[in-house]
């Protein structure tokens, strides 16, 4: 596939900026909404706390201020029937006492022995002097609650005037288990959905066992004029699943979170790699100029000397003549095959398609076309080796195109073998392809370079490569040509032992020639 580092840009920088909108979404409107959910549930609850205490205590508030509407001070000589009557109600009440604020005594039930331990209980936890009477306001209901060794203490007291303008404190002291069955049967309809408990400030459990307050959505209110030393507390019975639920779109948030990070950073390296890649590909080019203008230069240089000296007339002999017209002759061939090269590097670089498919034995063309070159190497002093399997059969080839790729293997084990000058080239077949093989003893190349040498413009690294004339778009146009007919070039070889490269073209019958011939005169563009 042809590289564009435009393209890849592009589409690097498309993933960066998806990336971070989906990074944005997810820290921003996701996370966001999601807490904006737990503080509603959060403050749900805690609405819903205060509704359900609210409740409880008006009801106590309702029930005084039956009470209190029930006792009269007027007149002592009722209050027994008074009493009896209150206590008798089902107004949660344990007993009735009317005190004066200042005797430390009731007046009424009358203290005696018969009530000596219930009043002094009583008294223990309603202190007179820790009551400040004087900022009381009359027939204005008040609580007195407190904690007591083992239980509670609960009572409600309201001052009250007669008509001669004597002050009376009525008590009511509270009965705690009835109490508690009120708030059971106020909380029964909320435990449906909560968890609740009440508890004391010492977070003893006074109703229900007290709940953990590290639980996510705890939520806890106090009971704040009746019994106001508890605390009502509550957890969502599926807390666990809303636990899990917001833990598993955290965990989610944080997935994309992630991805999208690494998104980024994988987007960043490719635009880095492109980069590199477009610089490298400058750089091979710039070289590719200065190669293909030295390859000129060289032999242009010889053409021009050699024909002055001709021109000149300053040459003795026929032989040295015949020398001169011969390297001109050379020289000027090495030229033209270059400028070629060129050409047809330019029409594949342009994507140009090869329209000259025909039934081709490849094995004949190329042992013609090696023919006209053996002379030229073995004169260089290279022994060529040339084995030509019988059995390889016509195929729907360009056989100008094979002769230009195989030549280029054919040059490269040239310039490449250094002093070890011997080549083998072999035709043959083998599973539907023909194969050609071109091997020398040269100078091999190294395997981290064997990927990159069917790259155009790239020349190997070796000094012994660099000192041979090359412009980096042999093996390019070489693999191009394999590509084009369906097959492949592989490349064996190993640093100071030599290479071998294989052309392995299949082998197509004629027959199918127009549908292939579309098929394959799309051959791609070089990359
Ligand atoms: P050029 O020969 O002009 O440099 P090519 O595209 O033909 O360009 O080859 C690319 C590179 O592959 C060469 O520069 C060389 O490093 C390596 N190479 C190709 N053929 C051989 C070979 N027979 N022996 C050693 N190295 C080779």
């Amino acid at each position: 596939m042809p590289f564009v580092p435009n393209l890849v840009i592009f589409i690097a920088v498309c993933i960066i900026a998806a990336s971070t909108a989906a990074m944005c979404f997810f820290s921003y409107y996701t996370l966001g909404r999601e807490n904006l959910v737990e503080v509603n549930l959060t403050q749900t609850n805690e609405k819903l706390a205060k509704q359900y205490v609210d409740q409880i205590e008006q009801k106590i508030v309702d029930n005084d201020g039956i009470l209190s509407g029930m006792i009269d001070v007027e007149d002592p000589s009722k209050w027994p029937s008074m009493v009896d009557y209150v206590l008798r109600a089902d107004l949660n009440v344990d007993q009735v006492y009317f005190l004066k604020p200042d005797n430390n005594y009731p007046i009424y039930p009358p203290y005696s022995n018969e009530i000596r331990n219930e009043w002094g209980a009583f008294q223990s936890s309603f202190k007179l002097k820790e009551l400040n009477l004087n900022s009381l306001t009359l027939n204005q209901v008040n609580h007195l609650h407190k904690e007591r060794p083992n239980n509670y203490f609960f009572a409600s007291y309201v001052l009250k005037e007669n008509s001669k303008g004597s002050r009376i404190l009525v008590c009511f002291q509270m009965n705690l288990s009835r109490i508690k069955s009120l708030l059971g049967e106020n909380l029964r309809k909320l435990q449906d959905k909560y968890y609740v408990s009440i508890v004391d400030y010492d977070n003893n459990g006074v109703y229900g066992q007290p709940l953990s307050r590290s639980s996510k959505y705890f939520c806890e209110t106090r009971f704040s004029s009746t019994l106001y030393k508890w605390i009502l507390q509550m957890v969502p019975r599926n807390y666990t699943e809303l636990e899990l639920t917001a833990k598993n779109q955290r965990r989610n948030s944080l997935f994309f979170i992630i991805a999208s990070t690494c998104l980024i950073f994988f987007s960043l390296a490719v635009i880095y790699m492109a980069w590199q890649r477009d610089r490298q590909l400058r750089q091979l080019k710039e070289n590719f100029i200065s190669n293909v203008s030295h390859e000129l230069k060289t032999p242009l240089s010889l053409i021009r000397m050699f024909s002055e000296i001709l021109v000149l007339g300053r040459i003795k002999g026929e032989d040295k003549r015949q020398e001169y017209y011969r390297i001109i002759y050379n020289e000027s061939d090495r030229m033209s095959r270059l400028i070629n090269n060129l050409l047809d590097f330019a029409h594949l670089i342009r994507g140009i398609e090869y329209k000259h498919f025909e039934r081709t034995n490849i094995a004949r063309v190329l042992s013609e076309a090696l023919e006209a070159y053996r002379y030229e190497i073995q004169k260089d002093g290279f022994q060529l080796d040339f084995e030509a399997s019988e059995d390889v059969p016509d195929s729907f080839a360009d056989p100008n195109a094979i002769v230009m790729a195989f030549f280029n293997l054919l040059d490269n084990s040239v310039k490449y073998s250094g002093d070890q000058k011997r080549i083998i080239v072999r035709i043959g077949q083998t599973k539907g392809f023909v194969n050609i093989s071109v091997s020398d003893k040269g100078v091999g190349i190294p395997a981290s370079e064997q990927h990159k040498i069917f790259d155009k413009f790239y020349r190997g690294n070796d000094p012994a490569i660099r000192r041979v004339r090359g412009s980096g778009i042999g093996l390019a146009i070489t693999k191009h040509v394999a590509e084009m007919h369906g097959g492949e070039v592989l490349v064996e070889s190993a640093p100071g032992k030599g290479s071998t490269f294989t052309l392995m073209i299949p082998i197509r019958s004629v027959p199918e020639d127009e549908e292939l011939q579309s098929g394959i005169s799309m051959g791609a563009q070089i990359s």
